[in-house]
């Protein structure tokens, strides 16, 4: 059969370090991994078929990103979900920066950058509220906007600072299942336009009113699932 023939050409796919970080960042967007829940490495590495090698790279790699930690003669865990104040002050933060880079890096767009943002932006678009996948599909792209606001900076203290944040993949942890990526792919929309159109104030305003909405989403959300002290 020719077509089987053309298959077999070897197709570099993602390595086994990949495929777990995958894997477990999936099961942990979706909460498919509770906050809080104990995650055996012999287990996935069983659930991928592929050795504890890789899982235990994938484990430091989630674990510098705040999303998982070790515990001591227990192993590693899913983070808790963030209070209400520790997110509180995630926003504050975020907005006395990410404002600012935007108006810089809105000025400093570059043709190469323009295309980055087309292409986040196509990566956007196909997200269906919902589903893990496309979930996490979702917030990758995020992070990349993000990022790439922060690059556009030009201050590598900025970039590094919203960086260590990791605010992407902590937020879309107690989003999963709402209707956020739809609201968020508007205001994502607006900060795009802005940057492609060379037009700082208009950035920054696109950014800071991102930020105000996606606070008061997170806010909504903890308030559902963590009791109120005040
Ligand atoms: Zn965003």
């Amino acid at each position: 059969m020719p077509a089987r023939t053309r298959a077999a050409k070897p197709v570099p796919g993602p390595t086994m370090v990949e495929r777990a970080y995958e894997y477990l960042l999936t099961q942990l967007m979706s909460l498919s991994i509770a906050p809080g829940e104990r995650i055996a490495i012999d287990t996935v590495a069983r659930q991928l078929g592929i050795s504890q090698t890789p899982v235990r790279e994938a484990m430091s790699q989630l674990e510098a990103e705040k999303l998982v930690f070790k515990m001591p003669n227990v192993g590693y865990r899913a983070s808790p979900q963030m209070t209400r104040d520790e997110v509180r002050d995630l926003y504050t933060l975020r907005q006395l920066i990410e404002p600012y880079a935007a108006a810089r890096a809105a000025e400093a767009m570059t043709d190469a950058s323009i295309a980055i943002l087309e292409a986040i932006d196509r990566d956007m678009s196909s997200v269906v509220a919902g589903d893990a996948r496309a979930y996490s599909r979702f917030a990758e792209a995020d992070a990349k906007l993000h990022r790439l606001i922060a690059t556009g900076s030009g201050n590598r203290l900025i970039e590094e600072a919203i960086d260590r944040l990791h605010a992407h993949l902590h937020i879309f942890r107690a989003l999963y299942a709402t209707n956020a990526p739809n609201e968020a792919a508007e205001e994502h929309r607006k900060i795009i336009d802005a940057l492609v159109a060379h037009d700082p104030a208009a950035a920054e305003q696109a950014v800071r009113y991102h930020l105000e909405r996606s606070q008061m989403r997170m806010d909504r959300v903890l308030a559902e699932t963590t009791p109120t002290t005040d």
